[in-house]
């Protein structure tokens, strides 16, 4: 797919590993329609993006509830006419050990709210965002793309029962949206990427960042635009599909 000009919807783009792909994609003047839960939280990268020679739309959206999918995809063909791309970033975490138990006792338990609310964003969040564009995509006779971020914690990570199988859900999604929807010329990948270096790593003190990057091969995390390059050549390159993209210098779990 030749970017230019083309409408690429990227959820969870205020920030992170978002904010990056609409930055790194904007100098392919595309028309990026960028949504997260706040629509003022768009406003800084929506700039940066213009002056980088992208038009944007910004949308404000809760990717988890079905009819504010449907109203956003709605809104994205009457502003830009048609979807061409789909990426389903908008994550998040609630980390807890699935039993704690300590001296004899349960201390704590993963919650049903926990798991729900991480199931309901990262993995039904995906299924609403893939099936409303695959929809228009196919109405629209767009051979589009739809790329799901998966996480290397797919394979699953101590504390991350909800994360974890949510993000192998994402995975699975995109290789069986890959079988569906080829018929109509339409591609579906995944990314996995291992530890990134975002604002929430940022932060971290170097003591708990130098244990998290001396277990990573390539000894350090990775940059938010190396997920964002993958991206890139996910659009670009018309023989990708059905596949799942390990970026993370080399770390198994
Ligand atoms: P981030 O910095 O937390 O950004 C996520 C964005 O998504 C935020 O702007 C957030 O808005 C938005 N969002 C959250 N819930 C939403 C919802 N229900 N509807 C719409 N938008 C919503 O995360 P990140 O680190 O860039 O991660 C992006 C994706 O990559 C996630 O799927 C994550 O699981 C995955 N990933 C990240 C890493 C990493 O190391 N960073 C590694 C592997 C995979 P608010 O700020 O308002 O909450």
């Amino acid at each position: 797919m030749d970017i230019q000009g083309k409408t690429i919807v990227i959820t969870g783009a205020a920030r992170g590993l978002g904010a990056a792909m609409a930055k790194r994609l904007a100098p392919h003047k595309p028309v990026l329609a960028l949504v997260d839960l706040k629509v003022d939280d768009l406003a800084a990268v929506a700039t940066a993006c213009e002056q980088l020679g992208a038009t944007v739309q910004r949308f404000g959206a809760n990717v988890a509830k079905e009819a504010d999918v449907i109203g956003l995809f709605d809104q994205i063909v009457a502003k830009c006419g048609a979807v061409h791309a789909l990426v389903n970033n908008a994550g998040i975490t609630r980390d807890a050990l699935l039993i704690k138990y300590k001296d004899g006792k349960v201390e704590s338990k993963m919650s049903l709210d926990q798991w729900q609310a991480v199931l309901d964003v990262n993995l039904t969040g995906v299924f609403l965002c893939g099936r409303e564009a695959a929809e228009r995509m196919i109405v629209g006779g767009v051979r589009g793309v739809i790329i799901n971020i998966s996480s290397i914690s797919r394979a699953g990570n101590a504390g991350q029962t909800n994360y974890s199988a949510a993000k192998a859900g994402v995975a699975a999604m995109a290789v069986t949206w890959a079988k569906e929807l080829a018929r109509y010329g339409i591609r579906a990948a995944a990314i996995a990427p291992g530890f990134i270096n975002t604002e929430m790593v940022a932060g971290m003190k170097p003591e708990a960042r130098e244990k998290l990057t001396s277990g990573i091969p390539l000894q350090r995390m990775g940059e938010p635009d190396e997920i964002a390059q993958t991206v890139e050549f996910i659009l670009e390159n018309d023989y990708v599909s059905g596949r799942v993209f390990e970026i993370d210098g080399a770390l198994r779990l």
